[in-house]
C-alpha cells in the first residue's frame, strides 16, 4: 500500500483520495470530505503497523487480554488518532497549504454512540491506556447502529431524537466479512448419552443470527502498537431464511430476518438502571459469544491446546453485560472441545475476570428464567449445573442452612442473579475505588467475601490524560511542558514535578491566564454555536454526568434558587459572580430525572429575567453531553461538582478529567473522590456531607426524617418553594419530604451551602486557588488511566508489554 510520512506524500496523496473517494479536486470539498480523507489516510498509514502487531502477537504466542464491553463510548477519534501517529503538526501544515484550517475539520465527526456515561467512557480509557503501555489487549463490543438518543431541550423539557451516528459511514473501521460467526439462540436442548456412556449435549431447532465483525485500530501512543476494538453486527443468514421458507412460511422467515438485524440496533440508555428487555439478553449473548467464538478460532490456529486456553488469554468483565461469557466458554470447552467439565471449569475461572460497577439494587442484573430458558437454552442448562454444584458446595459446608444457599445462589426465585454468576466464575473481582471496593466486602457481595477473600481487590479508575488533558487542554500542556519538561506524557506521575510551582507567584500567574482563556474558549463556542452568553469573568462552576437521583443534580440547583433568594432579598449582596453549568443526559423513562431537567430551566429563567440576580448568577443546561462537549467543558471549569449521596458513587471519572485540569474538587466522601482528597488533602478540595457510613447506617437503622429538617430549617423551606413553581415539581418535592428524601438532599443541604461559601472564600485569595489549582494537577496522574490498567496487567491478568 502506497503511504505517507512526510508533507509532500500527504499532500499527493490527499489529492488523490479527494479524486477516487469523491471525484473532487481540493478546492471542491467540504469540510466532512475533508475530515473522511483524512481519516481514510490515518488508516493506511497504521495500516502495516496494525498487521505487524498482529503478527509479533502471534508468532511470541504472548498472553493477551480481550476486554469485554457492552459500551465503549469512545468520542471523536481523529485528533486522538494524529496525536498518537505523530502527524498532527504535519496535516495541519498540509491542510494549511491546501486552504483548510485543521480545527475546522475536527467537528465534522461525529461522536460514536457506542456508549451510555462512565461505564462506556472507562473502557474507551483502557483500551487508549493497554496501547499506550503496549500490552497486547483488546476490545470486545456491540456495532449499535443507532446511539444513545440525540438529547434536545424545548421548552425547558428534554427531547430525544435518534442518534444515526452512522449516516455518513464510520472510516475508522473495517468489515472482516470473512471472519463472520454464527451465535444460536432459541431451540431445544438436552443432554443424551454419547460415545463411551458420556452424556453429550444435542441442541436443535435454533435460530442462527450471523455476528460479522468490524474492527477499529486502537493506535498506541507514539509507539507503533496498534491493538483492536472488534465491534460486532448482527445480520440475518440466508441459510436460516430458506430453513424458514422450507416449512412454507414466509411470514416467519421475514420475522426471523427482522429479529435477527434488531440485534445490533440500538444501544440502550440506561445508566444505573437495570432493564430486564429480552432484546437486551440478546444483546449480551450475542457479542459474548460471538466474541469468544473468534477469540477460540484464533487461538487454535496460533497457540494450540484448547487445554491451554487460559494460560494464553485472560478475559476481562467490564460490570455483569458480558458476564454469560462463563457459560459460553464452558459451552465452546465441553461440547466443541470435548473437554470435561472439571477442566472447562477450571480454565474458564482462571481466565475470567470481573469488575463491579455499582451497589445500587436497581442496577444489579437479574433475569427471568423461563425467558432465559427459552432464548438460550443450553446456556440455561449450563448455568443451572454451575449453580447445582455450587449450592452443594454450600450445603456442604452450612448444612441445612437455606439462607445461606439463598444469599449466594445464581439461580434463585425464578431468576438468574449475573453478579453471582459473575463471582462464582472468576478469578477475580475487583471494585473501581478504594471505598466501593470496600462497600462491595462489607455490603453487597459480603457473602461471597467470606467465601472467597483472596478474589476481592481494587483497581481505582483512571482517565487518559491524553485525551482529557493533552488533546482537550493544549494551553496547559503547553505550560506544563514549559515548567517540568515532558517526561510526564510519558509516566503522568512525574506530574509531581509541578507541586512546587505552587508557590511560584509567576506560574501562577501563567495558570491563571491559561484558565481564563479556557473560560473564553468555552464561552465564545457557547456563544457561536448555542447563542448562549456567559461571563467569562464568573467562577465556572460545572456539573456534567448522567441525570440521576443518587448524584444530586437536584442539591445542586436548590442551593442555586438559594442563592437566588438572597439576591432578590439582598441585591446589595456581595458575592463573586457565579455560572453554574449543567449537562447530562436523563433515560427517557426516567420521570425524575427528566424533571430536574426542567426545574434547572425554571431556575435558569427566573434568575435570567430578575436584573438583581442575573447580574451575579447565571444558569446554563447544555444539550447533549458527550465525550466531544466535556473536552471544552474540563479546560474551563473552576469547580467540579461532585455531590453523589456518599456511597453511592462507585468511583465517577468525570472528577478525574476536572482534576487534570485544574478545577477544585466540591465534593461528597464518595467514590474516587476519597483518594482525590486524600492525594491533594482539605487545604486543596472542599468536602462536604454525611459519609457512605452515616448513610448505610440510616438505610440500616433508619433514625432519619427530612420532614424534622424542614420543620427546623428554614433555609430548606424557601428552597423547597421553587417546587410550587411548576405542578411537575410535586413530584421532586413527594420524593423529598412524603418519601423521606431517599438520597439525603436535604439533610446534606446545609453543609453543601457552607461548602459553597468556602468555595466563594478560597476563590478571592487568588493565590491561594492557584496554588490549589497546581498542587491538583500534580496529583492527578495518579488517576491516569495508565496507572489503572498497569495494575490490571500485574495484578489481575499477568500480561507483559510486547515491543512493535
Ligand atoms: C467522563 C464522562 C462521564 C462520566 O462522568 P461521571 O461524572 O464520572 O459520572 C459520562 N459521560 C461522558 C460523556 C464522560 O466523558
Amino acid at each position: 500500500m502506497r503511504t505517507w510520512k512526510t508533507k509532500k506524500e500527504f499532500k499527493k496523496l490527499f489529492i488523490e483520495k479527494a479524486e477516487v473517494l469523491f471525484e473532487k479536486n481540493v478546492k471542491e470539498l467540504s469540510h466532512r470530505e475533508v475530515y473522511q480523507i483524512i481519516a481514510t489516510m490515518i488508516k493506511d498509514l497504521v495500516s502495516d503497523d496494525w498487521i505487524q502487531t498482529e503478527k509479533i502477537y502471534n508468532h511470541k504466542r504472548v498472553r493477551q487480554v480481550y476486554y469485554f464491553s457492552i459500551e465503549f463510548l469512545l468520542g471523536r477519534l481523529l485528533n486522538t488518532n494524529l496525536l498518537n501517529c505523530d502527524m498532527e503538526e504535519l496535516c495541519r501544515s498540509a491542510l494549511q497549504d491546501f486552504g483548510f484550517d485543521l480545527e475546522d475539520i475536527f467537528p465534522e465527526e461525529p461522536d460514536p454512540g457506542l456508549g451510555n456515561g462512565g461505564l462506556g467512557r472507562l473502557a474507551a480509557c483502557y483500551i487508549d491506556s493497554m496501547a499506550a503501555l503496549q500490552l497486547p489487549g483488546h476490545g470486545c463490543s456491540i456495532r449499535y447502529q443507532y446511539g444513545l438518543f440525540d438529547q434536545r431541550i424545548i421548552d425547558g423539557q428534554q427531547v430525544e431524537l435518534p442518534d444515526a451516528w452512522l449516516r455518513n459511514g464510520f472510516p475508522w473501521e473495517i468489515k472482516k466479512s470473512d471472519k463472520a460467526v454464527d451465535v444460536r439462540f432459541g431451540g431445544h436442548a438436552y443432554m443424551r448419552p454419547g460415545k463411551g456412556g458420556a452424556l453429550v449435549c444435542v441442541h436443535e431447532q435454533y435460530n442462527t443470527v450471523r455476528a460479522v465483525p468490524y474492527d477499529v485500530p486502537v493506535l498506541g501512543y507514539q509507539n507503533r502498537t496498534v491493538n483492536t476494538l472488534r465491534l460486532w453486527k448482527a445480520e440475518y443468514t440466508r441459510e436460516n431464511m430458506y430453513g424458514q421458507l422450507r416449512y412454507g412460511d414466509y411470514r416467519k422467515a421475514l420475522q426471523y430476518k427482522d429479529q435477527a438485524q434488531q440485534i445490533s440496533r440500538f444501544l440502550y440508555p440506561n445508566d444505573s438502571t437495570y432493564e430486564g428487555r429480552k432484546l437486551r439478553l440478546m444483546q449480551e449473548y450475542f457479542f459474548v459469544s460471538a466474541g469468544l467464538q473468534s477469540i477460540m478460532r484464533h487461538y487454535k490456529k496460533h497457540y494450540g491446546s484448547p487445554k491451554l486456553f487460559d494460560r494464553y488469554i485472560a478475559l476481562h468483565i467490564n460490570d455483569t453485560h458480558p458476564a454469560l461469557i462463563i457459560p459460553e466458554l464452558m459451552r465452546i470447552l465441553m461440547d466443541e472441545e470435548g473437554l470435561s467439565w472439571e477442566d472447562s471449569w477450571r480454565i474458564t475461572t482462571n481466565s475470567v475476570a470481573y469488575t463491579n460497577h455499582t451497589i445500587l439494587p436497581e442496577a444489579l442484573e437479574r433475569w427471568s428464567i423461563p425467558m432465559f430458558q427459552e432464548l438460550l437454552p443450553r446456556i440455561f442448562l449450563i448455568v443451572d449445573e454451575i449453580n447445582r454444584r455450587w449450592l452443594e458446595a454450600v450445603q456442604q459446608r452450612f448444612p441445612g442452612q437455606e439462607d445461606k444457599a439463598r444469599e449466594v445462589a445464581i439461580l434463585w426465585n425464578n431468576q438468574v442473579h449475573m453478579a453471582s454468576l459473575a463471582v462464582v466464575g472468576s478469578h477475580s473481582v475487583n471494585g473501581v475505588a478504594k471505598l466501593h471496593s470496600e462497600i462491595l466486602k462489607i455490603n453487597t457481595l459480603k457473602p461471597f467475601y467470606t467465601w472467597f477473600p483472596e478474589r476481592f481487590n481494587n483497581k481505582t479508575n483512571g482517565v487518559t490524560h491524553r485525551r482529557w488533558l493533552i488533546e482537550s487542554n493544549p494551553q496547559l500542556t503547553e505550560l506544563i511542558c514549559d515548567t517540568i519538561g515532558k517526561d510526564w506524557v510519558h509516566a503522568p506521575e512525574k506530574l509531581l514535578a509541578l507541586e512546587p510551582f505552587g508557590n511560584d507567584a509567576a506560574f501562577r500567574e501563567r495558570l491563571a491566564e491559561v484558565k481564563q482563556k479556557r473560560k473564553e474558549i468555552l464561552a465564545e463556542y457557547l456563544h457561536k454555536e448555542r447563542n448562549i452568553t456567559l461571563n467569562p469573568h464568573s467562577i465556572f462552576d460545572i456539573q456534567i454526568k448522567r441525570m440521576h437521583m443518587y448524584k444530586r443534580q437536584l442539591l445542586n440547583i436548590l442551593h442555586v434558587y438559594h442563592l437566588y433568594r438572597q439576591l432578590v432579598e439582598n441585591p446589595g449582596m456581595d458575592i463573586i459572580p457565579r455560572t453554574f453549568i449543567f449537562g447530562g443526559k436523563a433515560a427517557a423513562s426516567y420521570g425524575e430525572a427528566k424533571i430536574t431537567i426542567q426545574l434547572i430551566n425554571t431556575v435558569a429563567r427566573l434568575i435570567d429575567q430578575d436584573y438583581r440576580a442575573a447580574r451575579k448568577l447565571k444558569v446554563v443546561f447544555l444539550e447533549n453531553y458527550n465525550v466531544s462537549l466535556g473536552q471544552k467543558l474540563f479546560p474551563a471549569a473552576d469547580v467540579s461538582e461532585q455531590i453523589s449521596t456518599a456511597s453511592k458513587e462507585a468511583s465517577g471519572t468525570g472528577n478525574m478529567k476536572f482534576m487534570f485540569n485544574g478545577a477544585i474538587t466540591l465534593g461528597t466522601m464518595d467514590g474516587a473522590n476519597v483518594e482525590i482528597h486524600q492525594e491533594v488533602g482539605d487545604e486543596h478540595s472542599v468536602i462536604f456531607g454525611l459519609r457512605a457510613d452515616e448513610v448505610q447506617r440510616y438505610y440500616q437503622e433508619g433514625g432519619y426524617s427530612s420532614w424534622d429538617i424542614y420543620n427546623s430549617d428554614a433555609d430548606v423551606r424557601r428552597a423547597l418553594e421553587v417546587l410550587e413553581e411548576n405542578p411537575m415539581f410535586g413530584q421532586l418535592r413527594e420524593a423529598l419530604l412524603d418519601r423521606n428524601d431517599e438520597f439525603f438532599v436535604l439533610k446534606d443541604f446545609k453543609s453543601y451551602c457552607a461548602a459553597q461559601q468556602e468555595i466563594e472564600r478560597r476563590y478571592r485569595d487568588t493565590e491561594g486557588w492557584f496554588r490549589s489549582s497546581t498542587v491538583n494537577i500534580a496529583h492527578a496522574g495518579h488517576f491516569s488511566s495508565d496507572r489503572s490498567i498497569q495494575e490490571y496487567a500485574d495484578e489481575i491478568w499477568n500480561l507483559d508489554a510486547v515491543k512493535i
